[in-house]
């Protein structure tokens, strides 16, 4: 498959040039301008088209979920946290679109990949993404969206994810490893069970990181955590390290594990403007 020409632009600025005159994939582009470091970013709603995405690739990422990477004609850089808006079309005309994070950091020049769960009794657009698409599809995509759920890499951070809200934080954690950041990271995964973790193999601690993966139906053998729903007790130590440490928190996964998991949270005396959630309910 031929992909196409990319064509890089600036997500803040809105400014583009040509990949060649710009550098060699792979080197770091930058990102766009928060309106204060760590603080809330400018939303870049309105400042991009639609455009076509080719199908590059789809693989499982777990049990339940697949990895989409899309090449895009004109690649913006977004700051990791952002999402896209997706759209498919049927041949009628019917039209269905829906938010998918990027799991893929900044600086995966010309792509973007989206990780999409399964969802129980066939959703509509995640169903054909599991079962129909095929490299070489197109799909009309827009962003990157959203500021305020994104970090640029600047302050410590507390990532909580559960099933795929740990997208946006893969694309976080990704983002520190891929610039070599300093910067603390914590990284609380929650699954239902070992198979539905996704991103296994890069949850693991590198220099600066703390990872603990907690699981709610099963676990594997000699697995040190309780079995089960989120407790005020297994994120004690994280969050007590977040509020010693001015670290910011974010929180992804369905609305429920999201407002619960912000319970505790703000239970265990980290104020609510360090929170930052993202429901995909
Ligand atoms: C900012 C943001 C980022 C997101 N990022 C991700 C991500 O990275 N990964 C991810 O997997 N998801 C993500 N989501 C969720 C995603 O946008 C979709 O909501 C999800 O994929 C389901 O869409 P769908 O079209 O497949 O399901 P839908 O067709 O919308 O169905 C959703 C649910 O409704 C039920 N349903 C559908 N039709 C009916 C009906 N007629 N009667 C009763 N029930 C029905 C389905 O069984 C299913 O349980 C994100 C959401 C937001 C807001």
């Amino acid at each position: 498959m031929t992909e196409p020409v990319v064509r890089l632009a600036s997500g803040a600025s809105g400014a583009s040039g040509e990949l060649g005159a710009l550098g060699a994939l792979g080197q770091d582009p930058p990102l766009p301008a928060f309106a204060a470091p760590g603080r809330a970013a400018p939303s870049l709603r309105g400042k991009v088209d639609w455009q076509d995405a080719t199908v590059v690739s789809v693989r499982p990422e777990g049990a339940r979920a697949v990895t989409v990477r899309l090449a895009l004609p004109v690649w913006h850089a977004h700051v990791p946290g952002q999402h896209y808006m997706l759209r498919l079309t049927a041949a009628d005309g019917y039209t269905a679109q829906r938010h998918y994070s990027v799991a893929s950091p900044p600086d995966d020049t010309g792509h973007i990949e989206l990780t999409v769960d399964r969802v129980e009794g066939g959703g509509e657009v995640s169903g054909h993404l599991h079962d129909v698409a095929r490299p070489g599809d197109t799909m009309a995509v827009r962003g990157p969206l959203g500021g305020f759920f994104a970090w640029p890499g600047d302050r410590p951070v507390l990532l909580i994810g559960g099933g795929s809200g740990m997208v946006p934080l893969m694309a976080m954690i990704r983002h520190r490893r891929r610039r070599g950041l300093a910067v603390p990271m914590r990284v609380v995964a929650c699954a239902r069970t070992p198979e539905d973790l996704v991103y296994a193999a890069e949850l693991a601690p590198l220099a600066g990181e703390r990872h603990t993966i907690l699981y709610s139906r099963s676990a594997p053998e000699g697995y040190p955590h309780p079995v089960g729903r989120l407790t005020a007790a297994s994120l004690a130590p994280d969050a007590a390290e977040a509020l010693a440490g001015d670290y910011e928190v974010f929180v992804c996964g369905s609305t429920g594990f999201a407002e619960h998991a912000g319970r505790l949270l703000t239970a265990a005396g980290v104020p609510t403007s360090r929170i930052r959630v993202e429901r995909f309910g």
